[in-house]
Protein backbone atom coordinates (compact mmCIF):
# COMPACT_ATOMS: atom_id res chain seq x y z
CA UNK A 1 0.00 0.00 0.00
CA UNK A 2 0.74 3.66 -0.73
CA UNK A 3 2.16 5.36 2.39
CA UNK A 4 -0.73 8.09 2.35
CA UNK A 5 -3.04 5.07 2.47
CA UNK A 6 -1.66 3.24 4.80
CA UNK A 7 -1.80 6.92 7.26
CA UNK A 8 -5.62 7.26 5.96
CA UNK A 9 -5.98 3.59 7.16
CA UNK A 10 -4.17 3.71 10.98
CA UNK A 11 -5.89 7.45 11.13
CA UNK A 12 -9.75 6.79 10.48
CA UNK A 13 -11.80 5.76 13.40
CA UNK A 14 -9.88 7.59 16.08
CA UNK A 15 -12.06 10.18 16.79
CA UNK A 16 -12.70 8.99 20.37
CA UNK A 17 -8.97 8.48 21.11
CA UNK A 18 -8.25 11.66 20.33
CA UNK A 19 -11.26 13.41 22.82
CA UNK A 20 -10.28 11.12 25.43
CA UNK A 21 -6.49 12.22 25.26
CA UNK A 22 -7.48 15.86 24.90
CA UNK A 23 -9.96 16.46 27.28
CA UNK A 24 -7.23 15.98 30.80
CA UNK A 25 -5.42 19.10 28.52
CA UNK A 26 -8.68 21.50 28.51
CA UNK A 27 -9.49 20.52 31.85
CA UNK A 28 -6.65 22.81 33.01
CA UNK A 29 -7.14 25.99 33.34
CA UNK A 30 -3.77 27.29 31.67
CA UNK A 31 -4.00 31.12 31.53
CA UNK A 32 -0.92 32.71 31.80
CA UNK A 33 -0.05 33.57 36.04
CA UNK A 34 2.36 34.70 37.93
CA UNK A 35 6.24 32.96 38.25
CA UNK A 36 6.60 30.13 40.68
CA UNK A 37 9.89 28.13 40.93
CA UNK A 38 10.02 26.02 37.36
CA UNK A 39 7.16 27.02 36.62
CA UNK A 40 7.90 30.12 34.93
CA UNK A 41 4.43 31.21 33.42
CA UNK A 42 2.43 30.36 36.55
CA UNK A 43 0.84 27.28 37.84
CA UNK A 44 -1.74 26.64 35.02
CA UNK A 45 0.78 26.19 32.34
CA UNK A 46 2.74 23.72 34.40
CA UNK A 47 -0.02 21.57 34.72
CA UNK A 48 -1.23 21.92 31.32
CA UNK A 49 2.54 21.15 30.20
CA UNK A 50 2.95 17.79 32.46
CA UNK A 51 -0.42 16.34 31.23
CA UNK A 52 0.57 16.45 27.55
CA UNK A 53 4.25 15.01 28.49
CA UNK A 54 2.33 12.14 30.41
CA UNK A 55 0.64 12.04 27.29
CA UNK A 56 3.54 11.53 25.22
CA UNK A 57 5.21 9.02 27.67
CA UNK A 58 1.69 7.03 27.88
CA UNK A 59 2.51 6.90 23.82
CA UNK A 60 5.46 5.38 23.83
CA UNK A 61 7.75 8.43 23.09
CA UNK A 62 10.63 10.19 25.02
CA UNK A 63 10.41 13.26 26.76
CA UNK A 64 12.11 16.37 27.88
CA UNK A 65 11.80 19.93 29.36
CA UNK A 66 13.79 23.09 29.01
CA UNK A 67 13.43 24.55 33.03
CA UNK A 68 9.64 24.45 32.45
CA UNK A 69 9.37 26.88 29.95
CA UNK A 70 8.72 23.95 26.73
CA UNK A 71 8.47 20.29 26.81
CA UNK A 72 9.79 18.22 24.49
CA UNK A 73 8.89 15.04 22.77
CA UNK A 74 11.15 13.46 20.24
CA UNK A 75 10.27 10.50 17.62
CA UNK A 76 13.73 8.89 17.64
CA UNK A 77 17.75 9.89 18.51
CA UNK A 78 18.73 11.19 15.24
CA UNK A 79 19.19 14.64 14.29
CA UNK A 80 16.25 16.98 14.06
CA UNK A 81 14.84 18.03 10.22
CA UNK A 82 11.62 19.48 11.54
CA UNK A 83 10.58 21.26 14.32
CA UNK A 84 6.69 21.03 15.50
CA UNK A 85 5.54 24.29 17.68
CA UNK A 86 2.31 24.13 19.28
CA UNK A 87 1.56 25.80 22.62
CA UNK A 88 -0.63 24.52 25.56
CA UNK A 89 -1.44 28.00 27.40
CA UNK A 90 -4.72 29.55 26.84
CA UNK A 91 -6.38 33.39 26.45
CA UNK A 92 -8.84 33.41 29.49
CA UNK A 93 -12.10 32.02 28.62
CA UNK A 94 -13.98 35.04 29.57
CA UNK A 95 -18.02 35.51 29.35
CA UNK A 96 -20.71 34.21 26.80
CA UNK A 97 -19.79 30.74 26.66
CA UNK A 98 -22.52 28.02 26.85
CA UNK A 99 -20.82 25.31 28.66
CA UNK A 100 -17.82 25.74 31.40
CA UNK A 101 -14.95 26.46 29.34
CA UNK A 102 -12.38 24.10 30.92
CA UNK A 103 -14.82 21.14 31.01
CA UNK A 104 -14.48 19.32 27.03
CA UNK A 105 -18.17 19.01 25.74
CA UNK A 106 -18.33 16.92 22.91
CA UNK A 107 -21.29 16.99 20.60
CA UNK A 108 -20.81 14.47 17.72
CA UNK A 109 -17.52 15.72 15.51
CA UNK A 110 -17.63 18.97 17.15
CA UNK A 111 -15.93 19.12 20.47
CA UNK A 112 -16.24 22.30 22.31
CA UNK A 113 -13.77 24.37 25.15
CA UNK A 114 -11.18 26.13 25.71
CA UNK A 115 -8.11 25.59 23.47
CA UNK A 116 -9.67 22.69 21.83
CA UNK A 117 -8.66 24.69 18.72
CA UNK A 118 -5.95 27.35 20.05
CA UNK A 119 -3.73 24.73 20.55
CA UNK A 120 -4.56 22.39 22.64
CA UNK A 121 -5.70 20.20 20.20
CA UNK A 122 -3.37 20.87 17.58
CA UNK A 123 -1.08 19.73 19.87
CA UNK A 124 -2.29 16.07 20.60
CA UNK A 125 -2.81 16.08 16.69
CA UNK A 126 0.97 16.14 16.29
CA UNK A 127 1.31 13.59 18.63
CA UNK A 128 -0.70 11.46 17.13
CA UNK A 129 0.67 12.36 13.52
CA UNK A 130 3.94 11.14 15.12
CA UNK A 131 2.86 8.36 16.83
CA UNK A 132 1.04 7.19 13.64
CA UNK A 133 4.82 7.40 11.51
CA UNK A 134 6.35 5.21 14.61
CA UNK A 135 3.73 2.29 13.89
CA UNK A 136 3.59 2.19 10.75
CA UNK A 137 7.19 1.55 10.94
CA UNK A 138 8.43 4.25 8.40
CA UNK A 139 11.85 3.90 8.15
CA UNK A 140 13.39 7.23 8.58
CA UNK A 141 16.79 8.81 8.82
CA UNK A 142 16.36 12.05 10.84
CA UNK A 143 14.39 13.14 13.74
CA UNK A 144 11.27 15.63 14.52
CA UNK A 145 10.83 17.43 17.24
CA UNK A 146 7.24 18.34 19.09
CA UNK A 147 8.31 21.99 20.84
CA UNK A 148 5.02 22.12 23.69
CA UNK A 149 5.03 25.63 24.61
CA UNK A 150 3.89 27.23 27.13
CA UNK A 151 3.52 31.22 26.84
CA UNK A 152 2.50 31.59 23.28
CA UNK A 153 -0.53 34.33 24.46
CA UNK A 154 1.91 36.61 26.61
CA UNK A 155 4.97 36.82 25.24
CA UNK A 156 6.31 33.85 23.58
CA UNK A 157 9.42 33.77 26.12
CA UNK A 158 8.88 30.28 26.41
CA UNK A 159 10.60 29.61 22.93
CA UNK A 160 12.69 32.49 23.66
CA UNK A 161 14.41 30.97 26.14
CA UNK A 162 14.34 27.74 24.11
CA UNK A 163 16.34 29.06 21.15
CA UNK A 164 18.65 31.08 23.20
CA UNK A 165 20.17 28.02 23.94
CA UNK A 166 19.33 24.99 21.57
CA UNK A 167 19.56 25.38 17.58
CA UNK A 168 16.96 26.03 14.94
CA UNK A 169 15.76 22.87 12.63
CA UNK A 170 16.53 23.34 9.38
CA UNK A 171 12.26 23.19 9.17
CA UNK A 172 9.65 24.72 11.82
CA UNK A 173 5.81 24.33 11.32
CA UNK A 174 2.99 25.47 13.63
CA UNK A 175 -0.27 24.83 13.86
CA UNK A 176 -1.45 27.50 15.03
CA UNK A 177 -3.18 28.98 12.34
CA UNK A 178 -5.51 28.19 9.49
CA UNK A 179 -4.35 25.64 6.40
CA UNK A 180 -2.98 26.24 3.54
CA UNK A 181 0.48 27.45 4.27
CA UNK A 182 1.37 31.26 5.94
CA UNK A 183 4.75 32.17 4.95
CA UNK A 184 4.81 35.80 5.71
CA UNK A 185 3.91 38.20 8.72
CA UNK A 186 4.09 41.61 8.30
CA UNK A 187 5.95 43.93 10.57
CA UNK A 188 4.67 45.38 13.36
CA UNK A 189 4.84 49.16 14.67
CA UNK A 190 2.78 50.44 17.59
CA UNK A 191 4.03 53.68 18.12
CA UNK A 192 3.37 55.86 21.49
CA UNK A 193 2.24 59.59 20.44
CA UNK A 194 1.58 62.34 23.48
CA UNK A 195 1.64 65.93 24.19
CA UNK A 196 0.67 68.13 27.67
CA UNK A 197 -0.51 71.29 27.98
CA UNK A 198 -1.29 73.50 30.91
CA UNK A 199 -5.34 73.05 32.02
CA UNK A 200 -7.03 75.53 31.17
CA UNK A 201 -10.44 77.09 32.03
CA UNK A 202 -12.69 77.80 29.60
CA UNK A 203 -16.75 78.94 29.88
CA UNK A 204 -19.27 77.35 28.17
CA UNK A 205 -19.66 74.15 26.85
CA UNK A 206 -16.44 72.05 26.78
CA UNK A 207 -14.62 69.11 26.26
CA UNK A 208 -13.14 67.67 29.43
CA UNK A 209 -12.15 64.47 28.73
CA UNK A 210 -12.12 61.00 26.51
CA UNK A 211 -10.84 57.74 26.46
CA UNK A 212 -11.35 54.84 24.80
CA UNK A 213 -9.82 50.84 24.45
CA UNK A 214 -8.49 48.16 26.40
CA UNK A 215 -5.33 46.63 25.05
CA UNK A 216 -2.97 47.65 22.14
CA UNK A 217 -4.04 44.59 19.70
CA UNK A 218 -7.66 45.02 20.10
CA UNK A 219 -9.63 47.75 18.02
CA UNK A 220 -11.97 49.06 20.51
CA UNK A 221 -15.59 48.62 20.78
CA UNK A 222 -15.77 51.38 23.42
CA UNK A 223 -14.94 54.65 23.92
CA UNK A 224 -16.33 57.67 26.30
CA UNK A 225 -16.18 61.29 26.57
CA UNK A 226 -16.86 63.67 29.65
CA UNK A 227 -18.66 67.68 28.43
CA UNK A 228 -19.71 70.02 30.48
CA UNK A 229 -22.38 72.44 29.55
CA UNK A 230 -24.39 70.60 27.08
CA UNK A 231 -27.18 68.26 27.86
CA UNK A 232 -28.10 64.52 26.28
CA UNK A 233 -30.78 66.39 24.12
CA UNK A 234 -28.37 69.09 23.25
CA UNK A 235 -26.41 66.49 21.31
CA UNK A 236 -28.85 64.21 19.86
CA UNK A 237 -28.58 65.53 16.30
CA UNK A 238 -25.23 64.92 15.76
CA UNK A 239 -24.99 61.63 17.47
CA UNK A 240 -27.98 60.76 15.43
CA UNK A 241 -25.91 61.49 11.84
CA UNK A 242 -22.70 60.43 12.91
CA UNK A 243 -24.11 56.57 14.63
CA UNK A 244 -26.34 56.53 10.63
CA UNK A 245 -22.74 57.41 9.31
CA UNK A 246 -20.27 54.84 11.12
CA UNK A 247 -22.42 52.15 12.34
CA UNK A 248 -21.45 52.76 15.89
CA UNK A 249 -24.04 52.90 18.69
CA UNK A 250 -23.69 56.60 20.28
CA UNK A 251 -25.05 57.44 23.53
CA UNK A 252 -25.81 60.37 25.74
CA UNK A 253 -26.18 60.39 29.52
CA UNK A 254 -26.98 62.86 31.69
CA UNK A 255 -25.09 63.07 35.29
CA UNK A 256 -22.31 65.10 37.19
CA UNK A 257 -21.20 66.37 33.34
CA UNK A 258 -22.71 64.53 29.68
CA UNK A 259 -21.06 60.98 29.40
CA UNK A 260 -21.31 60.05 25.48
CA UNK A 261 -20.63 56.43 24.98
CA UNK A 262 -19.76 55.21 21.96
CA UNK A 263 -20.67 50.88 21.42
CA UNK A 264 -18.93 49.47 18.39
CA UNK A 265 -17.85 46.08 17.64
CA UNK A 266 -14.25 45.04 18.67
CA UNK A 267 -11.56 43.13 16.56
CA UNK A 268 -8.16 41.86 16.85
CA UNK A 269 -5.74 44.73 15.54
CA UNK A 270 -4.51 42.73 12.72
CA UNK A 271 -8.16 42.40 10.98
CA UNK A 272 -9.54 45.98 12.08
CA UNK A 273 -11.97 45.81 8.95
CA UNK A 274 -13.84 42.98 10.70
CA UNK A 275 -14.60 45.61 13.27
CA UNK A 276 -16.27 49.01 14.45
CA UNK A 277 -13.73 51.32 15.68
CA UNK A 278 -15.51 53.14 18.61
CA UNK A 279 -12.60 55.38 19.61
CA UNK A 280 -12.43 56.88 15.80
CA UNK A 281 -16.35 57.52 15.65
CA UNK A 282 -16.50 59.01 19.37
CA UNK A 283 -13.54 61.70 17.77
CA UNK A 284 -15.94 62.55 14.97
CA UNK A 285 -19.00 63.00 16.84
CA UNK A 286 -16.97 65.29 19.62
CA UNK A 287 -15.22 67.04 16.95
CA UNK A 288 -19.28 68.54 15.58
CA UNK A 289 -20.12 69.20 18.70
CA UNK A 290 -20.68 73.09 19.55
CA UNK A 291 -18.04 73.30 22.03
CA UNK A 292 -15.89 76.26 23.37
CA UNK A 293 -12.32 75.69 22.14
CA UNK A 294 -9.63 74.26 24.28
CA UNK A 295 -6.92 71.78 23.97
CA UNK A 296 -8.84 68.91 24.46
CA UNK A 297 -10.62 70.03 21.50
CA UNK A 298 -8.13 70.70 18.90
CA UNK A 299 -6.74 67.53 20.04
CA UNK A 300 -9.82 65.58 18.69
CA UNK A 301 -9.79 67.27 15.36
CA UNK A 302 -6.36 66.63 15.28
CA UNK A 303 -7.17 63.06 15.67
CA UNK A 304 -9.65 62.74 13.74
CA UNK A 305 -8.06 64.20 10.86
CA UNK A 306 -5.28 61.48 10.66
CA UNK A 307 -7.91 58.90 11.91
CA UNK A 308 -11.24 59.46 10.43
CA UNK A 309 -13.91 57.02 10.90
CA UNK A 310 -13.01 53.88 8.64
CA UNK A 311 -9.53 54.43 7.21
CA UNK A 312 -7.96 51.31 8.42
CA UNK A 313 -5.04 51.93 6.11
CA UNK A 314 -3.21 54.78 7.36
CA UNK A 315 -4.50 57.05 4.13
CA UNK A 316 -4.61 59.80 5.87
CA UNK A 317 -1.58 59.52 8.21
CA UNK A 318 0.03 59.00 4.73
CA UNK A 319 1.41 55.57 5.17
CA UNK A 320 -0.62 53.75 3.35
CA UNK A 321 0.42 51.08 0.77
CA UNK A 322 1.17 47.53 -0.14
CA UNK A 323 3.23 45.01 -1.94
CA UNK A 324 2.16 41.70 -4.03
CA UNK A 325 3.58 39.68 -1.32
CA UNK A 326 2.23 40.74 2.14
CA UNK A 327 -0.82 42.82 1.06
CA UNK A 328 -1.98 46.01 2.57
CA UNK A 329 -0.73 47.76 5.47
CA UNK A 330 -3.66 47.63 8.18
CA UNK A 331 -3.57 50.07 11.05
CA UNK A 332 -6.03 49.97 14.39
CA UNK A 333 -6.12 53.31 16.65
CA UNK A 334 -6.67 51.15 19.68
CA UNK A 335 -5.97 53.15 22.83
CA UNK A 336 -6.43 56.79 23.69
CA UNK A 337 -7.22 59.26 26.91
CA UNK A 338 -7.23 62.65 26.86
CA UNK A 339 -7.41 64.60 29.85
CA UNK A 340 -7.51 68.04 30.75
CA UNK A 341 -3.65 68.12 31.00
CA UNK A 342 -2.55 66.47 27.42
CA UNK A 343 -3.03 63.07 25.93
CA UNK A 344 -1.58 59.90 24.97
CA UNK A 345 -2.68 57.45 22.04
CA UNK A 346 -1.18 54.53 20.61
CA UNK A 347 -2.18 52.86 17.11
CA UNK A 348 -1.55 49.00 15.92
CA UNK A 349 0.06 48.90 12.60
CA UNK A 350 1.09 45.50 10.74
CA UNK A 351 3.06 46.35 7.91
CA UNK A 352 4.04 44.78 4.61
CA UNK A 353 7.25 44.25 3.46
CA UNK A 354 8.03 47.37 1.37
CA UNK A 355 7.29 49.22 4.42
CA UNK A 356 10.29 51.13 5.46
CA UNK A 357 12.07 53.54 8.52
CA UNK A 358 11.57 56.26 5.95
CA UNK A 359 8.16 55.79 4.62
CA UNK A 360 6.39 53.82 7.98
CA UNK A 361 8.17 55.56 11.36
CA UNK A 362 9.88 58.59 9.81
CA UNK A 363 6.50 59.53 7.70
CA UNK A 364 3.78 58.75 11.01
CA UNK A 365 6.54 60.93 13.35
CA UNK A 366 6.62 63.95 10.97
CA UNK A 367 2.73 64.15 10.60
CA UNK A 368 2.49 64.07 14.35
CA UNK A 369 5.47 66.67 14.54
CA UNK A 370 3.43 69.17 12.84
CA UNK A 371 1.41 69.37 15.72
CA UNK A 372 3.99 69.26 18.16
CA UNK A 373 3.24 65.46 19.32
CA UNK A 374 5.90 63.45 21.10
CA UNK A 375 5.90 59.83 18.96
CA UNK A 376 8.21 56.91 20.47
CA UNK A 377 8.30 53.12 18.82
CA UNK A 378 10.48 50.90 16.70
CA UNK A 379 8.69 49.16 13.31
CA UNK A 380 9.71 45.06 13.98
CA UNK A 381 11.07 43.09 10.64
CA UNK A 382 8.22 41.41 8.21
CA UNK A 383 9.07 37.27 9.06
CA UNK A 384 9.28 35.97 5.11
CA UNK A 385 10.15 32.81 3.92
CA UNK A 386 10.76 31.66 0.20
CA UNK A 387 7.61 29.88 -1.16
CA UNK A 388 9.63 28.31 -3.75
CA UNK A 389 11.54 25.50 -2.12
CA UNK A 390 10.82 21.62 -1.77
CA UNK A 391 9.98 22.48 2.08
CA UNK A 392 6.92 24.46 1.55
CA UNK A 393 5.92 22.18 -2.11
CA UNK A 394 6.26 19.10 0.74
CA UNK A 395 3.46 21.24 3.22
CA UNK A 396 1.11 21.80 0.10
CA UNK A 397 1.26 18.38 -1.39
CA UNK A 398 0.54 16.86 1.75
CA UNK A 399 -2.49 19.60 2.41
CA UNK A 400 -3.77 18.90 -0.83
CA UNK A 401 -4.23 15.09 -1.16
CA UNK A 402 -5.82 14.64 2.28
CA UNK A 403 -8.26 18.04 2.24
CA UNK A 404 -8.88 18.05 -1.52
CA UNK A 405 -8.37 21.87 -1.66
CA UNK A 406 -6.24 24.09 -3.10
CA UNK A 407 -2.88 24.64 -1.80
CA UNK A 408 -1.30 28.35 -1.39
CA UNK A 409 0.73 30.30 0.62
CA UNK A 410 -0.96 33.52 2.55
CA UNK A 411 0.36 36.77 4.30
CA UNK A 412 -1.10 37.48 7.85
CA UNK A 413 -0.78 40.80 10.26
CA UNK A 414 -0.75 38.58 13.66
CA UNK A 415 2.01 37.17 14.52
CA UNK A 416 2.94 33.29 15.23
CA UNK A 417 5.70 31.24 17.11
CA UNK A 418 7.69 31.18 14.17
CA UNK A 419 7.91 35.01 13.57
CA UNK A 420 11.58 34.97 14.80
CA UNK A 421 12.60 31.22 13.69
CA UNK A 422 14.09 31.65 10.60
CA UNK A 423 12.19 29.78 7.79
CA UNK A 424 9.34 28.83 9.61
CA UNK A 425 5.97 29.04 8.48
CA UNK A 426 2.31 28.27 10.64
CA UNK A 427 1.07 25.55 8.90
CA UNK A 428 -3.15 24.77 9.92
CA UNK A 429 -4.21 23.28 11.91
CA UNK A 430 -7.87 24.85 11.09
CA UNK A 431 -9.73 24.23 8.14
CA UNK A 432 -9.74 28.00 6.27
CA UNK A 433 -13.40 27.39 5.55
CA UNK A 434 -14.46 26.64 9.35
CA UNK A 435 -14.90 29.16 12.02
CA UNK A 436 -13.54 27.82 15.21
CA UNK A 437 -13.97 30.93 17.40
CA UNK A 438 -10.64 31.08 18.50
CA UNK A 439 -10.24 33.49 21.76
CA UNK A 440 -13.92 33.79 22.23
CA UNK A 441 -16.81 32.14 23.82
CA UNK A 442 -17.70 29.04 22.88
CA UNK A 443 -14.43 27.81 20.94
CA UNK A 444 -14.65 24.89 19.23
CA UNK A 445 -12.55 22.24 16.90
CA UNK A 446 -14.42 19.13 14.86
CA UNK A 447 -12.16 15.80 15.08
CA UNK A 448 -12.80 14.99 11.64
CA UNK A 449 -10.58 17.80 11.11
CA UNK A 450 -8.23 17.44 13.89
CA UNK A 451 -7.84 13.49 12.48
CA UNK A 452 -7.12 15.12 8.97
CA UNK A 453 -4.43 17.22 9.93
CA UNK A 454 -2.78 14.06 11.69
CA UNK A 455 -2.64 12.65 8.18
CA UNK A 456 -1.36 15.81 6.75
CA UNK A 457 1.35 16.26 9.88
CA UNK A 458 1.98 12.42 9.32
CA UNK A 459 2.90 12.82 5.67
CA UNK A 460 4.68 15.63 6.40
CA UNK A 461 7.02 14.10 9.01
CA UNK A 462 7.40 11.17 6.61
CA UNK A 463 8.66 13.06 3.82
CA UNK A 464 10.75 15.44 5.42
CA UNK A 465 12.56 13.01 7.67
CA UNK A 466 12.98 10.11 5.20
ZN1 LIG B 1 -2.54 30.02 19.40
Amino acid sequence: MELNERIDAWMNGREDELADALAPLIAVDSTSGPAELGKPFGPGPAEALERALQLARDWGFATGQDDGYVGLVDLNDKPAALHILAHLDVVCAGEGSDTEPYRMVRDGDLIYGRGVSDDKGPAVMALLAMRCVRELGVPLTKNVKLVLGTDEESGSGDIAHYYSHNPFAPCSVTPDAAFPVTNVEKAHYTPTFSHAWEETAVSGPHLVSLRGGIRINVAPGDASARISGLTAADVSNVLARVQERTGVALTAEDGDGLILRAHGVQAHASLPDEGKNAITALLEAVAELPLAENPQLTTVRQLSALFPYGDNAGRALGVAQEDAVSGPLTLAFSLLEINPTGFSGQFDVRAPACATEENLVRATERAFARHGWACVGEKSEVHMVEEDSDFIRTLLDCYEHFSGKPGYCEAIGGGTYVHDIPGGVAFGAEDPDFDNRIHGANERAKLSQLLMSAKIYAAVIARLCA
